[in-house]
Order: C-alpha cells, then structure tokens, then sequence
C-alpha cells in the first residue's frame, strides 16, 4: 500500500499550535530566544534544570498547580503542586549537603516510578550533583555495573531492592558510600538510610549555588540495542532542548495534562517524563504500573490526558490487543500522541486515526542527542512511515563517510546515507563516561554521526532505514530491516516482525524474517508461504525475505526495542555479547 500524507487542516485544531509556520520559525530561530524563554538563576548565577522546571513556577499562582500527579499501582493518587515539589526537593538537596555530597558527584536512583524519584531527580540537580536513574529491573549484575562505572557515591532505592539486588554487592562498589531507602523508617546501620527521616529533619528551603550550563547535570545509559550500554553525560544547558521540544514538538500549552509512559531509567523517561513537561508549567501524568491494555487506556480517558508520549512497541501491543481504544474510552481530551524509540510503521501511524482519533506522530533522537532532535508537529502533514522534519535550531543531514576519514554531505533528495547533526545544540551529549575515544569518533568535521542510517526526501521529510550495524547486503542490494518489517507489518497476521541479514556465500547476506503472530491465527507452513509471497509482491524479490521462522516473541531491550543483534547471534549460534538490557520473556 502508498501510504498517503496526512495533511491536517486548520479547521480540526482544536487549540491553535504553538508550531504552524516552519520555514519561518527556523529562519528565525537562535538559541539565545530560548534562552531568553527561560528564567536563569538570580544574580546571574547561571542555569539550572530545576530551577527551570520547578522552582520558577513555584511562586505565585501556579505555585499551586499541580506539577505531578501519581497514580500508584494500586488506585492511589497524590498530587504534588510545584509548591509541594519545590519544597520536596529543597529537603532532597540538603539531605545531600548534610551527607556531604557535593557538585560532580553521581547520585543513583534504582526505584520504580513513586514519588521519591522525583524529589531526588531535582534535588540533586538542585545540589548541583548529577542524577543517574537506573531501571529498576535490572539484575544485580548490570546495576552494579553501572554504578561502578558511573562512579555512585549516592544510591537512592527501595528497601526490597537494596535487599534483592544490591546488598550483596556493596563489598565490590567502595565508592558507593550511601544508600537512601525511600520506603524505610529506620536506617539500617551508619550508609544505609532511612530517606523519610532525612527528608523530615531536612530544612525546605534551599538556595541553589551558582550553576554553569555547561556543569555536568544527568548521566545515561544508552538502552545497549546494539552492545555495551555507553554512559552518555549531559549539561544543565540541556534544558533548552528539554523546553523547545516541549513547546513546538509535544505542543504543551497552560493546563495540559501531559502522560508520558517512558520508564525514568531511559532518556526519554528522564527528559519527557520528569523536565520538559515541568519546565511549560503544566501537569505530569505519572503512572507506577507497567502496560496493560485496559488500564491505560483508562487512565487516558480519566485522567483527561491532552498530551501522549509513548513508544512504538506499546502501540503494537495495543494494536495486538485488537482493541479500538476510542469505540471504548472517552478520548476526547487527547490532542497528540507522540512515539519515539524505534520505527514506527506506517501501519502503526494510520491506527492511531482510527482508533483512537488521530494519528501517532514518529520522532527521532538518541540517548546522546538528549532531546528530541527529527519530529511530526503537531500543525504539519504527516507522511506515514517518516520521522518527520527537524526542530528548528537543529541542522540535519545525510553524509557518507569517505576514504580518508572524512565525510561528504548527501544533497540529492532520497539517497541514503547516514543521519548527521551539526554539532553545537544544547543537549548534545558531552562525553561517553570514562570512553573519551568513542565519544571523539562519534564527530567528523563539526558533524555528529548518528550511527543510523536514513533518507531525506525533497521536502525535507526524514525517512528511517536502520541502524547502520542491521543493514543487509543482499546480491548487491543495501536492505534496510525496517522497510522489510514494515512491508510484513500490513499483513493481517502480523503482530511484530524482526528482520537481519543471515550470511549467505552465494549473495553475501540473506534476508530473514522472524515473526510473532496476532492472537487468532497459528502458525503453519501455509502462512508462512503465504507471508513469503505478500512480501515478494510489496518489496520485490530483491528485497522480499527468502526466510521466515515464526516466533512467540522477539527479544528486545527493557525499554521496548527489537535487539537485531540477538536474533542474528542467535540464528549463527554465536556468543550473545552485553543482554544486560535485555526484557525477561
Ligand atoms: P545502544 O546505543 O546502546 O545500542 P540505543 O541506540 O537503542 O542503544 P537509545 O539512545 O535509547 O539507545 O536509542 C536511540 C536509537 O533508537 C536511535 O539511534 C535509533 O536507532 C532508534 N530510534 C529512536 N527513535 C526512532 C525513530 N523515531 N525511528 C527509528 N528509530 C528510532
Ligand atoms: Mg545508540
């Protein structure tokens, strides 16, 4: 199937756009605007995050807003005003002046999403120390290898936690001195505290000190799709992006409700779900439980939600359900649902329209990139399947690399080559923790080289291909897997397609579909023709797969991603390499 543009006439806005006029707003643009957007710290003291999304709206009438609103998992909510989150993270901060905690220094945070998290998260930024949020269902092993390589000195976690995964490891992390149990009464002995108590006996005011954009602010894992997780730093001067992309990608406007479902130990969960929302002085939508069908949908419905920012692999899952969220829900808040994190299929895009009223618009960025860097706006024609156009104040292009180590930008439209930005935006990451030579290779000639690799039509619309280390050469040809998933993704059977390039003498790679099916259909070698042939018409036989296996579910990351790597180490039956993000099925 063409998939047509989705063009969006001015009639249907429900709310005029805060992003209508692209060309000009990106002739227009500097930083320094956003800049000026912006609050800064008194007495020209510089710029902190938190300061920008907390404190700033902590006086006068929005102090009394609602900044978070968490539903536990199981029914409870509390709310949080910005007074209530100032005040909250004012005693976090002091709680780390008293342990003696200073600027630099790493605090961890190893929770599930309560409330704790959050207090810490601007506490220590507050503190002007550096917030590292780990997902709290990694095994002990990769924990611990990540506090040891991102040097903790402060672990902010749940007494069942502390318990199953981490206590057992103290002995071989002598850099972290404490551990902050955020549902404990009693500390345990001299470094393992009750965070309740310090909270209480901690004073609710707080100056900020001085803070250079440029001080280290957030440490990253990447999500380790492709191998070892690479610890990505980012600078208080990340907030510029962290406020753009919430004003002309996510569209917030005052007295949105805003849900953004990422779990805090992945970047969009940090940067969406806890700063950029804040930072417009609207509400942030937190839900403890992980996916299920039924209850999101719900909370979409009850919670009145304006703003949805999820990811692909829930769309499928909610596309798998067979469920029509609007036929069931009342949806008639919601405004704008946006997806990162992985491709997203035409397919997936055009369900959004039906059911649930509108279309999902794709955004691209990376862990590195520290904010949303390609986007669909909210005012713009979707073309389905592309990531859409980049933010203003954000140059990209298509380069290739040549010969002598340089690079060469691609200005035909539709070519392929890799995903380029010109370097010097705000949130561009500043190092890879302790790996100084991977981080200077990640730049040619003032460019940041993505890794992935993409197409940019003549409109300036950005097309995904692959990540560089998944492309296929099969018989000459350059295969992108996701152009393969999701040509098989339209077929009725298809759930979840996974796609790599097996070795093959004769055609150096070839294409190999693995599938999971939707519930109802079961897998036969009929079907498997059947899908065989439904390819070869859509891609062609060059393209097309020559094998596919059927399979219950793919391996992907804990936050969502098809990990190609395993599926192709698995099919060769070599070693497996870092699965330390990887989803327990
Ligand atoms: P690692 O770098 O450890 O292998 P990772 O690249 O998956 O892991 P992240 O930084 O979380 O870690 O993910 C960024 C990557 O996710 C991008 O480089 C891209 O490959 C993919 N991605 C993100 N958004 C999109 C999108 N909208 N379309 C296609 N791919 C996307
Ligand atoms: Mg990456």
């Amino acid at each position: 199937m063409d998939w047509l543009p989705i063009t969006k006439s001015s009639s249907t806005w429900r709310i005029q756009p805060n992003f209508t006029d692209y060309q000009k707003i990106c002739a227009d643009f500097t930083w320094d605007t956003v800049r000026s957007e912006l609050d800064g710290l008194p007495d020209g003291g510089g710029l902190n995050i938190a300061h920008e999304a907390v404190d700033r709206y902590a006086a006068g009438e929005s102090s009394s807003r609602v900044a978070l609103r968490w539903l536990g998992k199981g029914g409870q909510i509390k709310d949080f005003t910005y007074a209530d989150l100032k005040a909250q993270s004012n005693r976090f901060a002091n709680v780390l002046r008293s342990l003696e905690v200073g600027k630099g220094e790493r605090v961890f945070s190893l929770s599930g999403r309560i409330p704790e998290l959050y207090f810490a998260a601007f506490g220590t930024l507050k503190n002007t120390s550096v917030f590292c949020p780990l997902f709290s269902a990694f095994g002990p092993e990769p924990i611990a290898q990540r506090l040891e390589r991102g040097d903790a000195r402060v672990l902010v976690t749940t007494e069942r936690l502390y318990r199953k995964k981490i206590a057992a490891l103290r002995p071989s992390l002598p850099k972290l001195q404490y551990v902050l149990l955020a549902d404990s009464d009693q500390d345990q002995d001299e470094t393992v505290l009750s965070l309740p108590r310090l909270l209480d006996a901690a004073s609710p005011h707080f100056i900020i000190p001085p803070t250079d954009p440029e001080d280290m602010a957030l440490l990253h894992f990447t999500s380790g799709t492709t191998g070892k997780p690479k610890g990505a730093v980012h600078v208080h001067n990340a907030v510029l992006t962290h406020y753009l992309t919430g004003k002309y990608v996510l569209d917030l406007h005052p007295g949105d409700i805003f849900w953004c479902t990422a779990d805090c130990g992945w970047v969009t969960g940090t940067s969406y779900g806890i700063i950029a929302p804040l930072t417009h002085g609207v509400t942030n939508l937190v839900d403890e439980a992980d996916f299920e069908a039924e209850r999101w949908c719900r909370t979409l419905e009850e919670q009145r939600i304006n703003v949805w920012y999820t990811a692909p692999t829930a769309i499928r899952m909610l596309m798998r359900s067979g469920m029509k969220p609007r036929e069931k829900f009342d949806l008639s808040q919601l405004r704008l649902v946006h997806s990162v994190g992985e491709p997203l299929n035409p397919e997936a895009v055009v369900w959004g329209e039906e059911a649930l009223g509108m279309p999902i618009h794709d955004n691209w960025w990376q862990t590195e990139t520290g904010g949303i860097m390609i986007a669909n706006y909210a005012a713009m024609e979707i073309r389905p399947g592309s990531m859409g156009r980049p933010l203003p104040g954000i140059e990209a292009a298509i380069v290739h690399r040549n010969t002598e180590g340089g690079i060469e930008l691609e200005d035909q439209p539709d070519c392929e080559g890799e995903l380029a930005l010109r370097v010097g935006w705000p949130s561009m990451f500043r190092g890879y923790l302790h790996d100084d030579e991977r981080y200077r290779k990640c730049f040619v000639g003032g460019w940041y080289l993505s890794g992935d690799l993409a197409q940019r039509d003549a409109d300036g619309y950005f097309w995904f291909v692959g990540r560089a280390d998944d492309i296929i050469k099969t018989s000459g040809h350059m295969v992108g897997p996701f152009e393969v998933e999701s040509a098989l993704m339209e077929h009725p059977a298809v759930a979840e397609v996974g796609v790599i390039g097996k070795p093959e003498p004769m055609i150096g790679e070839l294409v190999k579909a693995f599938v999971a099916l939707k519930p109802g259909f079961a897998e036969s070698e009929e079907l498997r023709l059947e899908l065989l042939g439904f390819a070869r018409k859509k891609l062609g036989s060059a393209v097309a797969p020559k094998e596919i296996a059927f399979t219950g579910n793919l391996p992907k990351t804990r936050s969502g991603k098809i990990m190609r790597r395993l599926l192709k180490a698995r099919e060769l039956g070599l070693a497996e390499g870092d699965i330390s993000t990887l989803e327990e099925s």
